[in-house]
């Protein structure tokens, strides 16, 4: 089933290269910050925890927990998302080492009490993911995705609510699998019979014989492929897309986009299918601009050029576009809105600046939720009592205005909370507010969404 978790805010890595806080909160105990992008909440938050850990074995824990936030940033499409990833640890003492296996009649006392064995299926390890979210929620409630190492060798994982894998040697392979389960809500593709698994298809990746027409995926499907595709008729491990028969434990009757996928065999990447649900999966837990500087309300000079400045996270595929009081911008198609206001006709007064970002990500064709766009807007106010930019007295005026390019704060040194008529959107949705503060050159208090 796919989850629904929890969501975003932001920061401004683009601009600031650096973070204000890369450690974890006082309430999540004995933890490591492992990876911080941005203020929690604002990005897709993982937090590991493990199972069969020893209170000798915590800096084990901490190594393999370093090890997953490192595959993070390297495994194909989750590193094209990395700039959005915060990692943390949480260390999480068992009494005994490994994990319960039935299969050599091994039973320990841990945290979680992971078996290998779920569901009679050997391979298939079953945590306790009612104490894992106890753990996590009170520890860590803004996780988005939690994962649980288990401290034993042998090849295992699952692909719940908690995703789970072990210390075997493909123990990130497994991960990265087990997390299209958790995060993306993925099907197995895999044929290997899973005894009493519902059937249907209402996972991304599988249709049924009767669902081939329309194909679910049929945006990454060549013109001229055949349906169902043989895999005769397959030029990669991966073209071209199309549906080849065997998946979701049946070896008849349902279908996949390719024939190969590391949702069929851990060796493969991800299919463009299953690539674009896990950024699609991504994009639900995070925002696509982070704020706009200079802050709600601040006052610009009337002549001369102002900077506005989308502030966004350091995603590479990003297209921008800028309208002042609902009228395009022509050529503002940067993070940077260069504002003139005697150029553009603005007079005295507020006036809206909205900024729209769009991933133009070539891993996702199908957005049927406008996840990939969003929309924020700033409000500014035009005086012309400032001195012009760039003229005598430079910065200043009235009500503490920024003043010109780079979005500097009003006057003092407090934080800049933003007022309630904040625009900042995302796929079309209100976000609602939740405070984090982040110190830039400024400090803004930046929001959260959550569903
Ligand atoms: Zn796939």
């Amino acid at each position: 089933m796919r989850r629904r978790l929890c969501f975003a805010a932001a920061a401004a890595l683009s601009l600031v290269g650096s973070l204000a806080r890369a450690e974890c909160p006082p309430a999540a105990g004995d933890c490591q910050a492992l990876l911080e992008t941005g203020p929690t909440g604002g990005r897709v938050d993982f937090v590991v925890v493990g199972d069969g850990y020893t209170a000798a074995e915590r800096d084990k824990f901490y190594a393999d927990a370093a090890a997953v936030a490192a595959d993070l940033q390297s495994a194909s499409t989750y590193a094209s998302y990395a700039p959005v990833f915060n990692v943390w640890a949480l260390y999480v003492p068992s009494a005994e080492t490994g994990a319960d296996d039935p299969s050599t009649g091994t039973t320990v006392d841990t945290a979680f009490d992971a078996t290998y064995g779920y569901q009679g299926i050997d391979y298939l390890i079953g945590v306790d993911t009612g104490g894992v979210f106890v753990e996590v929620n009170e520890r860590f409630p803004e996780r988005d995705l939690a994962i649980c190492i288990v401290n034993a060798p042998k090849y295992g994982g699952s692909g719940g609510p908690v995703a789970v894998t072990s210390t075997h040697p493909d123990s990130l392979r497994i991960l990265e699998h087990e997390m299209g389960h958790s995060f993306a809500g993925l099907a197995d593709e895999y044929e290997t019979p899973y005894p009493g698994f519902p059937p249907g298809d209402p996972e991304p990746n599988v249709a049924l014989l009767e669902n081939l027409d329309p194909l679910k995926w049929n945006a990454w499907v060549p013109p001229g492929t055949p349906i169902p595709t043989p895999l005769a008729a397959a030029t990669s491990d991966y073209d071209p897309v199309g549906a080849y028969e065997g998946a979701r434990y049946l070896s008849t009757g349902v279908f996949r986009p390719s024939p190969k996928c590391r949702m069929r065999e851990l060796g493969f990447d991800f299919c463009p299918v299953c690539s674009e649900a896990v950024v699609l999966g991504f994009s639900e837990l995070r925002y696509l601009v982070d704020d706009v500087t200079p802050a709600e309300g601040a006052a610009i000079p009337a002549k001369g050029p102002s900077l506005v400045t989308a502030v966004v996270p350091a995603l590479e595929e990003l297209g921008f576009a800028w309208s002042v009081d609902g009228v395009p911008v022509d050529g503002a198609v940067t993070a940077e809105l260069t504002l003139d206001p005697t150029a553009l006709g603005l007079g005295d007064g507020a006036h809206a600046i909205t900024v729209t970002v769009h991933d133009t990500t070539p891993l996702v064709r199908t957005d049927d939720d406008g996840l990939m766009t969003a929309t924020f807007t700033r409000t500014l106010v035009v005086d012309s009592t400032l001195p012009p930019v760039g003229g005598e007295g430079g910065a200043g005026g009235a009500g503490g205005a920024a003043s010109g390019a780079g979005g500097a704060p009003p006057d003092g040194d407090e934080p800049e909370k933003e007022d309630d008529g904040c625009g900042c959107r995302i796929g079309g949705e209100p976000v609602g507010r939740e405070g984090f503060v982040f110190a830039l050159a400024a400090l803004f208090v930046l929001r959260r969404r959550r569903r």
